[in-house]
């Protein structure tokens, strides 16, 4: 429990540290003799120790961290040790080597939060242009797939509208002609409106954004001290576990929607193995620096077990293509969480010149990017199921 830890600690660590033995050489920060400090401190040491208590926030290189800042001694420069929790808040708005982690996983929990308002609130609009476009055009080109896709997830319409917005994904999904919309309005001219349960699809935003949020403020906070590395990096782990196991909710719950056997053994199974992961990951040793092989493994596990349902869908909805777009969504976000995992646990590029990917560039840069772009095409997956769903229903 190290939640008050003083410059003598840091200066201790600095003496009695030195680098490890595998790795690259070491890289005295200028900005560390200059003092770099966040916030408008002014000149001089009184100010900064005005500014700052005791602590001096400058940015230090790798061989002057604690060992619970030490995950990557490929980034050699531009750390926070040990900053108050103010100024690391505020460092969120400086240049150091978290500060793209932070932003990039704080402006992917945004575009999600956005998603889930859209979802929840709006569309009516789109929903009308929807139905005046189906009835006004005759050969006219279709409309952004996605858009229409919202428009039926978030209208509140009536069994009437069902119908019509039923019409109009079944001719979206298939690239039909106007003849086949209205092929296709006919045959189900007497179904009953519905609109498929809608928890699956926010359960995995929220897990999307409790992941994004969690990552971004572990990023932003986990220098402060050692408890609240310890702390944040757990919520870092139950954030990815989160994002893993709600992507399995509107992928298992949608497609086996009339089975309900094979749906709660998926999501019982899948459920469970997340609440095994956040219990493992709750151990102090999960987070050495030796173990990122594990950890990597472990969420890559969780992750290809959702081939078994994925091809279980193939296996039994293969003709339809609902079923071969929402594969296809798939297969992109589980190449984008591979290669984000690889990267993650090889360290490349900055392994190959440490020092030189610091500020912009390493891997768990990339490792961000190609989260958002998975929790993306899953999201582009789900709103596909609405759409088949709500249309078929079971
Ligand atoms: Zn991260």
């Amino acid at each position: 429990m190290a939640s008050t830890v003083t410059l003598e600690k840091t200066t201790t660590v600095q003496s009695g540290g030195g680098t490890d033995a595998g790795s690259p050489r070491t890289v005295r920060s200028p900005l560390l003799m200059k003092g770099r400090k966040v916030g408008d401190c002014g000149g001089g040491e009184d100010a900064t120790d005005k500014c700052c208590g005791r602590r001096r926030c400058e940015l230090v290189s790798y061989d002057r961290l604690p060992e619970f800042l030490k995950h990557n001694e490929f980034i050699v420069d531009h750390y926070r040790s040990e900053w108050p929790i103010k100024e690391a808040l505020l460092s969120a708005f400086s240049i150091h080597n978290e500060t793209i982690n932070v932003w990039t996983h704080l402006i992917g929990f945004f575009v999600f939060l956005a998603f889930t308002t859209c979802a929840a609130t709006m569309v009516p609009m789109e929903y009308e242009a929807s139905h005046s476009h189906l009835a006004t055009t005759s050969t006219g080109r279709l409309p952004n797939i996605t858009g229409n896709a919202m428009a039926l997830m978030t209208s509140d319409y009536s069994a009437e509208g069902a119908v019509a917005d039923t019409i109009i994904m079944k001719a979206l999904l298939r690239n039909a002609s106007v003849e086949t919309e209205a092929a296709a309005a006919a045959a189900l001219s007497s179904a009953p409106g519905h609109r498929v349960a809608r928890w699956p699809f926010y359960a995995y935003l929220c897990g999307a954004m409790f992941c994004l949020l969690m990552s971004s403020a572990c990023h932003l906070l986990a220098c402060h001290s050692e408890h609240a590395s310890y702390v944040l990096l757990r919520l870092d782990y139950a954030g990815i576990t989160a994002l893993i196991v709600t992507s399995f909710y509107p992928l298992v719950y949608y497609t086996f929607l009339c089975d309900p056997l094979v749906q709660a053994l998926y999501l019982g199974f899948i459920t469970a193995s997340g609440a095994a992961a956040v219990a493992v990951s709750l151990l102090p040793v999960f987070e050495r620096p030796e173990l990122r092989w594990a950890r990597a493994g472990l969420f890559a596990c969780m992750g290809m077990s959702g081939l078994v349902p994925i091809v279980h869908k193939m296996v039994v909805f293969g003709a339809r293509p609902e079923a071969v777009v929402t594969t296809g969504y798939e297969m992109a976000m589980g190449a984008a969480y591979l290669a984000g995992v690889a990267v993650y646990a090889t360290r490349v590029p900055e392994r190959w010149m440490p020092g030189r990917f610091d500020l912009a560039g390493h891997s768990h840069q990339l490792f961000h990017v190609l989260v958002i772009a998975g929790a993306y095409a899953h999201y582009l997956a789900g709103l596909v199921y609405l759409g088949w769903r709500d249309m078929d229903g079971c």
